[in-house]
C-alpha cells in the first residue's frame, strides 16, 4: 500500500499457534522506503523475505536495492526473515541497544518471553551491524530523514519513527490496540508512552505494525485513547485479581480475562508475564 510515492506499508499475515487445536490470527505491518536506496523498517516473520521481494519487483525495482534494515524491536513478527535478508542483500542492519540481546539470542529471547510457536516465526538470529540508543537523526534519502523516538513499555527499547518531512509517525507495537491480545513488558513504560505519544507533535498519519493507516486526526486520537483507557481498564482489574494466592499458574490470568471479557484462548504464560508487571 502507497503511503507516500517512496514510502509504502505491506501488510503481511500470519498466525500464532497458542495450542496444537487454536491458532491466532494476526498480522504485521513492514515498511518498504523506495528512496535511492530502499529501506526497510522491519521483516515480518520467517518466509516474509518473499512477500517483502514480490512487492519491490512489482514496484520496479529491485531486492538488491536493500541497503538498510531497521528493527522496531526484538520480537519474532518483527525479525523472522532479517538474516535471510541480510544474507540476501548484504544490507546493514539497525536496531535499538535494549534490544539487541534479543535480536542476536533468539533463544535466551524465547526462555524470557515464551511466545506459542516462537521457532515458527523466527528460526535464525541476526547480529546488528548499527545500534541506535533513541534520538538519532537519519538522512533515508534527499527528502526522507528520520527522527528516532524511543517509546518503550511494549519492549524495553520500543522506538517509534517519526518521517519529519511527510509528517508520519510510525509506533510500530508501542501503543495498545483496544481489546488486542496484552503482551507488553512494563505496564508503567507503556502508559508513559502512551502519555508522550499523544503529546507530540509534526504528525498528522499514525501507522504501525498492527493497525490501518489513519490520517484523520479524531480518528488518531480516537485510537490512541481506547488503548489507554484499555490498558487502565486492565490495571484496575488485574490488581484485584492477582492480589489472590492461584492454586494453578494462569488461574489469575485466566480471572483477568474473563472480568475483562477477552477472548479466553488470551490465558497464556505470555499475557500472565505482560499482567504481572502492573504489580
Ligand atoms: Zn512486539
Amino acid at each position: 500500500m502507497k503511503i507516500t510515492n517512496k514510502i509504502h506499508l505491506l501488510k503481511i499475515d500470519f498466525s500464532v499457534p497458542v495450542t496444537p487445536e487454536k491458532s491466532l490470527p494476526r498480522f504485521v505491518n513492514v515498511l518498504i522506503i523506495f528512496g535511492d536506496y530502499i529501506t526497510l523498517v522491519d521483516s515480518g516473520v520467517d518466509g516474509s523475505h518473499e512477500a517483502i521481494y514480490d512487492y519491490i519487483e512489482k514496484h520496479g525495482r529491485q531486492r538488491s536495492e536493500i541497503k538498510k534494515l531497521i528493527i522496531s524491536h526484538a520480537h519474532p513478527d518483527h525479525i523472522g526473515s532479517a538474516q535471510r535478508i541480510k544474507t540476501d542483500t548484504g544490507c546493514e542492519v539497525i536496531g535499538h541497544a535494549n534490544e539487541m540481546e534479543w535480536i542476536e539470542n533468539i533463544d535466551f529471547q524465547y526462555k524470557s518471553r515464551p511466545v506459542p510457536g516462537f521457532y515458527t516465526l523466527v528460526n535464525v538470529p541476526v547480529k546488528l551491524d548499527t545500534i541506535w540508543t533513541g534520538g538519532e537523526e537519519v538522512s533515508l534519502d534527499n527528502d526522507i530523514h528520520i527522527q528516532i523516538i524511543n517509546t518503550p513499555g511494549h519492549s524495553k527499547g520500543s522506538f517509534s519513527i517519526l518521517f519529519k518531512e511527510d509528517q508520519i509517525l510510525f509506533t510500530a507495537d508501542s501503543l495498545p490496540v483496544e481489546n488486542d491480545i496484552p503482551t507488553y513488558d512494563n505496564y508503567k513504560a507503556l502508559s508513559d508512552s502512551i502519555r508522550y505519544i499523544k503529546s507530540l507533535q509534526g504528525f498528522t498519519t499514525l501507522l504501525s505494525s498492527w493497525t490501518t493507516p489513519l490520517n484523520d486526526q479524531a480518528e488518531i486520537q480516537s485510537l490512541i485513547s481506547k488503548g489507554e483507557i484499555y490498558l487502565h481498564k486492565l490495571d484496575s482489574i488485574i490488581r484485584e485479581c492477582y492480589a489472590e494466592t492461584e492454586s494453578n499458574p494462569l488461574d489469575n490470568c485466566r480471572k483477568v480475562i474473563t472480568a475483562a471479557g477477552l477472548p479466553a484462548i488470551f490465558a497464556i504464560p505470555l499475557v500472565d508475564r505482560a499482567f504481572r508487571t502492573h504489580l
